[in-house]
């Protein structure tokens, strides 16, 4: 199985930035002992053709030539730098790869991306450009898929994601998130389960579960899945709010490549906000096991 990383790009934040940038190298020098037989690759630049399919051209320009406003970068949570777009297009171009690499063995890896709170023209919440959505509307541009199904169980919703896709019977979005979580304004998904805060593992799973027979009767026979396996729903986080257990998080990703059988998916880290990093890698190494054994299983290789 191949999985792609960007960590080479560095995130320039200023001293005491909340976000946790060092998980992204972490992860990858975790998964680089722990599965050896893990294709890390990495990324290049998403070109930016395939960014213009979802982005307008002029947010995309002040992105890439530092003009966007105090209160744009103020939305997306970064300070721009030079750094900015270098890091932005890499990370969806590690999801570019990854829907290829899915599309032709069955599952690939994106060792971050799922910025699912990027919209057309705004980013927002750590989210710059909208990877899944480019990875989607290249793969339909292209003819490899015409259904797109998108399954998005980091702990906030997708509102970015749903926008884009918002009246487009070509694209399923499912947002299982916490009702009380960022985004305050949440932009309607194909499907929305709200959950309150510290739902607890059974309460999860069995709204998973209904959420799932609820896509599969409502958009059967999807060509290519994204799964954004955010590990902020984690009782460890200090974002997440919803406190699942290791074992409920392990549950989850089964049953969604149970779910999934054999529809060419791509996995992103999406979110994961830790009081310890050993946590959160503890969880994002499960997930990356979990694909690496529905990717064996599909593809009837030896484990
Ligand atoms: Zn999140």
């Amino acid at each position: 199985m191949q999985a792609f990383f960007f960590d080479q790009q560095p995130l320039l934040l200023p001293p005491g930035h909340r976000f946790p940038h060092h998980k992204y190298a972490a992860l990858r020098e975790r998964l680089q002992r722990t599965l050896p037989g893990l294709r890390l690759q990495p990324a290049r630049a998403a070109p930016l053709p395939d960014l213009l399919r979802v982005h307008g051209p002029d947010y995309v320009q002040r992105v890439m030539d530092g003009s966007l406003s105090s209160a744009e970068q103020r939305e997306i949570g970064f300070p721009w730098n030079p750094g900015m777009p270098v890091r932005a297009r890499h990370s969806v171009g590690a999801t570019l790869a990854a829907t290829d690499a899915a599309l032709q063995e069955g599952l690939a890896m994106n060792l971050g991306g799922g910025t699912h709170h990027a919209g057309r023209d705004a980013g927002g919440g750590y989210c710059v450009f909208n990877d899944v959505a480019v990875a989607a509307r290249r793969a339909q541009a292209r003819g490899d898929a015409a259904r797109v199904l998108v399954i998005d169980l980091d702990v906030h919703q997708g509102n970015g994601t749903a926008a884009i896709f918002a009246g487009d019977p070509t694209v399923f979005t499912l947002s299982l998130h916490g009702a009380k979580n960022f985004p305050f304004r949440k932009q309607p998904s194909s499907l929305d389960v709200d959950l309150p805060d510290a739902c607890g593992d059974a309460a999860y799973l069995d709204a998973l579960d209904r959420a799932l027979a609820e896509a599969a009767r409502r958009f059967p026979a999807p060509d290519l899945a994204f799964y954004l396996a955010g590990a902020d729903p984690h009782e460890g986080d200090r974002l997440g709010r919803l406190k699942l257990s290791s074992a409920a998080l392990a549950a989850r990703d089964a049953r969604v490549f149970e779910f999934l059988d054999r529809v060419p998916t791509v996995m992103l880290m999406a979110g994961g906000y830790p009081t310890e990093l050993a946590a959160l890698l503890d969880v994002q190494q499960a997930s990356a096991l979990a694909a690496w054994a529905a990717w064996t299983r599909w593809n009837n290789a030896p484990p």
